[in-house]
C-alpha cells in the first residue's frame, strides 16, 4: 500500500495529504498532553471520541452559517478536512473562570462573568503560546484588522450556538479555544473560516447540576477518569460509537 504523506505532526492530532486537491486528512490521536507539553499522557479512546464529537459540532455549526474546514468523516480517527492558511492565533472564548485566568488574575474558579471574555494567544509552543492583544496581532503581522473582526464576530457566534447546544444536554461551556484559517476558493476570494477541532481537549465542559468536570481537566489536574468523562459527554451528544468500543483502527500510512 502506497504511503500517505505526513503533512504535520501534532501533539493530539496528525494532518496527512488529502484524497483530493485542496484537501487534508486530519488524524486524532489519545496522545494528551498539558502545560505546554510538560506533562504528557494517553487517553484511552479520545480520538475516536474527538473526531465524533468535532464531526457533530462542526456540522452543526455549519448548519447555522458557521464556515468550517469539515468535510466529511472518513473512519474512527479520521476526517476529511478543506486546507487553510491557519491564523497562528488561539482564540480563547470564557463564560465562568477556569484555567489560566485564574492564577493571571486572581480570580475564584467557577466565578460566572458578567459578559463572555475572548482573549488571543500567539501560537508559539517554544513561548508558551503567550496572551497578546490586537496590536499585537496587526503590529506583527499575524492578521489585518479585518481578519480580526472576522474571528472576534465567529467566535462569539460559536459561544453563543455552544452553549446553548451543551446546556441541552446538561453541560456548561465554561471555555474553549477555536482557531481560524483563511481559506481562498476557486476564483481567488479568501475568507475566514473555523479549523482545528472542538472537542473536550480544547472546551471546559461541566455538568449544569454537580459542577463535575468533563473535559481535559482530568487529565491535566489528575482527577482520573478522562477517558470515562470524554465518552460521558460523547454520550450526552448521542454520538458515542456503537459497542462503545473507542480503540478504534490504528492509522494506516
Ligand atoms: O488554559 P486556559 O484557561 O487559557 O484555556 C482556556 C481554554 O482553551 C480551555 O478550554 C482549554 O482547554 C483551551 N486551550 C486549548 N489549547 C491550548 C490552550 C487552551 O484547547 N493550547
Amino acid at each position: 500500500m502506497a504511503k500517505r504523506r505526513l503533512i504535520y505532526k501534532g501533539r493530539s492530532k496528525d494532518i496527512y495529504e488529502g484524497l483530493e486537491p485542496g484537501t487534508l486528512v486530519q488524524h486524532f490521536k489519545d496522545d494528551a498532553t498539558a502545560f505546554n507539553n510538560k506533562k504528557r499522557g494517553t487517553i484511552t479512546g479520545k480520538g475516536v471520541i474527538n473526531n465524533r464529537i468535532s464531526e457533530l459540532l462542526m456540522t452543526r455549526l455549519q448548519e447555522i452559517g458557521v464556515p468550517t474546514h469539515f468535510v466529511r468523516r472518513l473512519n474512527m480517527r479520521e476526517q476529511l478536512i478543506r486546507e487553510v492558511e491557519i491564523i497562528p492565533i488561539e482564540v480563547v472564548v470564557r463564560n465562568v473562570v477556569a484555567g489560566s485566568i485564574v492564577e493571571r488574575l486572581g480570580i475564584k474558579e467557577g466565578t460566572a462573568l458578567p459578559r463572555s471574555i475572548v482573549e488571543y494567544y500567539w501560537k508559539n509552543e517554544s513561548l508558551g503560546n503567550p496572551l497578546v492583544s490586537e496590536e499585537h496581532i496587526t503590529a506583527f503581522g499575524w492578521a489585518v484588522p479585518q481578519d480580526i473582526d472576522d474571528m472576534l464576530a465567529l467566535a462569539l457566534r460559536i459561544n453563543d450556538f455552544l452553549t446553548g447546544l451543551f446546556f441541552g444536554v446538561g453541560l456548561r461551556l465554561v471555555d474553549f479555544k477555536v482557531e481560524f484559517g483563511r481559506f481562498y476558493d476557486e476564483n481567488g476570494d479568501m475568507r475566514i473560516i473555523l479549523a482545528d477541532e472542538i472537542s473536550p481537549d480544547s472546551c471546559r465542559l461541566w455538568d449544569v447540576n454537580t459542577n463535575e468536570k468533563l473535559d481535559k481537566d482530568r487529565f491535566r489536574q489528575d482527577l482520573g477518569g478522562a477517558a470515562q468523562a470524554y465518552q460521558e459527554v460523547a454520550r450526552r451528544l448521542g454520538v458515542l460509537p456503537e459497542s462503545g468500543d473507542t480503540a478504534g483502527p490504528r492509522a494506516v500510512q
